[in-house]
């Protein structure tokens, strides 16, 4: 299997420090808001990294944290701390936002079939460890105090940029208008590990340390929680692409500075969604969340087939556009599904198998190449295998792309059934309307419609095969 580095920025087959187990660390969410769908496509594409691997048989433990701490809205030491943000912006304490988020996003991977990883670690349940860690880094003298801070010294490593070409005078540029530069820095590059002369008087949460009270930096705790539960040698650290610098950065110059040697083999960075307008943004425009998709009648597995048909590597742009053309593609998909549904339990053609699965293997092996993986699902289908061996080859195939397919199939064929029922041409003529209204993306006219048809008696539905009416 060749995934894409980007430390070394190469394709690199991938061989895991011990032979058949894989440790793969994720950046989890910052949880004061609910997760956008840009985020999720980051989870979605590690989802099938970490199935593919289990797929290839390897024994994997992956590790997520969860950020209920010390992340600030620059994603460096400037600007307001994220979950004081939501907290004020709901009048709740930052636990009570961590916990409403931390299950709000539990709840999206599900509905993604995204799989949980093995331990989820919030920040906050790690105080001693990052202590711990950052008492080591003074000692070794890779941290200094200045102002009541304990700052990480980029000084002290021979190469601090490992995914850019940065320089120190590129720093400069990162200081934006309005927010002054730390001048308890010694370099330009220099992070907080420990914040105790903070900014935020208010700051809710602090804990004791040998520096005085305070709270951790957002990358130490990454770095850690990894450390923890994964060892001195990590197989594969994930992301999105924005957390290349300074996050990972710094995760890299803290955690080998700490270990003395090597730290994390590969790293899978995830690229932006974004909308025809640009970033994807919690703060400004459209909120794009999976509630907000399913209040609009799209599946949460069309996004997650959506998104599976573009390559992890490339931005992706979102659109109601697209997502309409992908939902199109997938009832097609669904509907060439249910035609084999027959095939199930049934004895395969295990030679007639191997040679299919191939198409599989060596779209995933090729850096996780899902849209060809996808590609390898039609070629199935028309191949002239029996429905046995397309039924096992599919049902295997989605167990790592976790689409629904079967699921989806299985409740296409009921439907169909039931779907005999008489529908008066009124109703009819109404579902017309409302998908015209939804095509001219007017969704105020659209519900206001399906209002009007819920209210004469029938209940029309979005579902992953198409438009289902049927009577209330
Ligand atoms: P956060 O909750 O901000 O810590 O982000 C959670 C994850 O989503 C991180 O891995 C980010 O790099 C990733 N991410 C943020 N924005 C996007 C986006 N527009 N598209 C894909 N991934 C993103
Ligand atoms: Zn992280």
């Amino acid at each position: 299997m060749y995934i894409y580095n980007s430390a070394s920025r190469k394709k690199e087959e991938f061989i895991p420090h011990t032979e058949g187990k894989v440790s793969m660390y994720t950046c989890g969410p910052t949880v004061y808001h609910y997760a956008h769908i840009g985020n999720l496509r980051s989870y979605i594409m590690e989802d099938v990294l970490e199935k593919y691997l289990r797929f290839s048989g390897y024994d994997v433990k992956r590790v997520m944290n969860i950020t209920d701490v010390g992340h600030l809205t620059s994603d460096g030491d400037t600007g307001d701390d994220k979950m004081l943000k939501g907290a004020r912006r709901e009048h709740k304490t930052v636990m009570e936002i961590a916990k409403f988020y931390t299950d709000a996003f539990f709840e999206d991977c599900k509905a993604l079939n995204i799989k949980m990883p093995d331990v989820v670690e919030p920040a906050t349940h790690c105080i001693d460890e990052f202590i711990r860690v950052i008492s080591s880094l003074l000692e070794k003298g890779y941290a200094y105090e200045a102002g009541g801070n304990i700052y990480f010294d980029t000084s002290k490593l021979d190469k601090y940029y490992i995914f850019n070409d940065f320089s120190e005078e590129d720093l400069e540029v990162g200081v934006r208008d309005g927010v002054e530069a730390d001048t308890n820095k010694k370099n330009k590059a220099d992070f907080v590990l420990w914040f105790t002369k903070s900014k935020f008087d208010d700051q809710e949460l602090k804990w004791e340390s040998p520096w005085g009270l305070g709270y951790p930096g957002w990358h130490i705790e990454c770095s850690c929680i990894s450390m923890k539960h994964l060892g001195e040698y990590l197989d594969i650290h994930c992301g999105g692409i924005d957390n290349q610098f300074p996050h990972h950065t710094n995760e890299i110059a803290q955690s080998e500075a700490f270990l003395g040697h090597p730290w994390c083999r590969y790293w899978f960075h995830i690229h932006h969604l974004n909308t025809d307008s640009g970033k994807m943004s919690k703060s400004s425009g459209e909120f794009l969340t999976v509630s907000l998709l399913k209040e609009k009648g799209y599946d949460p597995l069309v996004y997650r087939f959506f998104c599976l048909q573009s390559h992890y590597r490339k931005n992706l742009v979102f659109t109601y556009e697209n997502l309409d053309n992908a939902a199109g593609a997938y009832q097609k998909l669904v509907s060439k599904v249910a035609q084999i549904l027959d095939g199930k339990g049934r004895e395969y053609d295990k030679a007639k198998y191997d040679e299919l699965i191939k198409g599989f293997t060596n779209a995933l092996d090729s850096d996780i190449n899902t849209a060809q993986a996808i590609t390898s699902i039609y070629d199935v289908l028309k191949s002239d295998a029996d429905n046995a061996t397309k039924y096992k080859l599919t049902e295997d195939i989605d167990s790592v792309l976790s689409i629904g397919l079967i699921q989806a199939a299985e409740k296409a064929a009921v439907s169909k059934e039931s779907a005999q029922a008489d529908i008066p041409d009124e109703i009819n003529e109404l579902v017309k309307q409302r998908a015209d209204a939804r095509k001219a993306k007017d969704f105020a006219k659209a519900d206001e419609i399906r209002a009007k048809i819920t209210e004469m008696g029938w209940i029309v539905e979005e579902t992953r095969q198409g438009t289902v009416i049927r009577k209330a």
